[in-house]
């Protein structure tokens, strides 16, 4: 197989490289400075042609073969640049359930950057077992009224709008009776906590407080109970390739340590250094696989636990090599522990790979 850039890519990248040798150090790449203008920097990247390739034009994408999302990954890292922001799974949950209004509606805000949006899942009893999720939507007249507690829920400081499951038919079976809307997070009825990170970061997520929050009737997404249909849609899509674009930025962080050395490498790093090439290998080949029309379905707990376990392998490294006292490498150790628990956790991805790859206990 050859990896190399067809002309076409060649000259995207080229593009792309020579934006960002102008524009990359105007960004903060970590911590609360980043999560703090992270709408900049996604607008950015929209407005220069550089983000939302994959998706439809309708709704201001560029319908390209997801190898960009990949090359805009690789040069990031290069660069020095923050990270694409990560919203695949949204526009994925609102694209493939949403009706035509709705997408209408909300997708092109989304995709260019200019209405922020979170995800409200998780709540304190409700995580891996998210079906068996609290918060009630009510229906009165041609509005629904929304009160429960939602927690973990990224950008939940800045976003517009948020993407909620919230339970419509308390009679029926739990996977049921579960609903999706998009809501308004600013009014009255919604109050947002910030949580502060092990890594120091305040910035990054929240728990949302609904009392009494009103959403119309129309802005349900799908049908009442088509929310856990939904939910699968989005957490599968978290778990794809694309997030796995990140092998790029596993790689810079690998030969940033290795250049601080001035004795043998630890051990610690030469393993994150052949975890990062093989995730690099294995990205490559889903990629392929998705150009010749190959839908991933559970094979996304392997890239999941896979890339949690390149994560926490550099993250390991970045502790070896920089020790506590550097913050910044502290801090990578400290974010690649949440990448075993955001989106899943390893111990529910094993569960899926055992069911529904292996055939387990079924
Ligand atoms: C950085 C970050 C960002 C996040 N962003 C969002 C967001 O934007 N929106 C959102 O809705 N949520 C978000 N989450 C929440 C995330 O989806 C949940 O934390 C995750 O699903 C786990 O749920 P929990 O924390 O309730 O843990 P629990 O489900 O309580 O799990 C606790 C432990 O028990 C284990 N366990 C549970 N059930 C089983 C089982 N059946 N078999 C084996 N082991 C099991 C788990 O693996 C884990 O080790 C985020 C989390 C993080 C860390």
């Amino acid at each position: 197989m050859d990896f190399r850039d067809a002309p076409q890519e060649a000259e995207f990248r080229s593009r792309l490289r020579a934006w960002l040798a102008e524009t990359a150090g105007r960004f903060p790449t970590s911590g609360d400075d980043y999560w703090a203008r992270q709408g900049e920097w996604h607008r950015a990247l929209y407005a220069a042609g550089f983000f939302g390739l994959s998706w439809p034009k309708e709704f201001g994408g560029h319908e390209l073969p997801p190898v960009y999302d990949v090359i805009v990954d690789e040069e990031l890292a290069l660069a020095g640049a923050p990270p694409r922001p990560s919203l695949g799974y949204l526009v994925h949950g609102l694209g493939r359930h949403g009706g035509k209004e709705l997408q209408q509606r909300f997708l092109p805000g989304m995709i260019d950057g200019t209405q922020r949006w979170c995800q409200g899942f998780s709540e304190p009893g409700a995580g891996s077992d998210l079906a068996s999720l609290r918060t009630t939507a009510t229906r009165d007249g041609d509005h629904y009224v929304v009160h429960g507690h939602k927690i973990w829920t990224s950008y939940s400081d800045v976003a517009d709008w948020c993407l909620l499951l919230a339970r419509t038919d308390p009679a029926a079976p739990r996977h049921k009776g579960i609903s999706a809307f998009v809501i308004a997070m600013d009014q009255p009825g919604v109050q947002q906590r910030p949580l502060a990170m092990i890594s120091g970061v305040t910035r990054e997520f929240g728990q949302v407080f609904f009392d009494g929050a009103t959403v119309p009737a129309d802005q349900m997404v799908g049908e009442p109970g088509d929310g856990w249909k939904l939910a699968m849609t989005v957490v599968g899509h978290e778990r794809e390739p694309s997030t796995l674009g990140y092998a790029a930025r596993y790689g810079k962080l690998v030969r940033q340590l290795a250049a601080r050395l001035d004795g043998p490498a630890p051990a610690e790093l030469v393993w994150a250094a052949v975890h990062t090439e093989m995730l690099r290998l294995h990205v490559r080949r889903r990629l392929s696989e998705q150009l010749d029309g190959v839908v991933h379905g559970p094979d996304g707990s392997l890239d999941k636990l896979l890339m949690t376990w390149v994560d926490q392998s550099v993250g390991h490294a970045a502790l070896a090599v920089g020790g506590t006292d550097d913050t910044e490498l502290l801090g990578s150790y400290l974010y690649s522990r949440a990448q075993s628990v955001m989106g899943g956790t390893s111990q529910i991805q094993k569960n899926i790979i055992a069911a529904r790859i292996l055939g387990l206990g079924v």
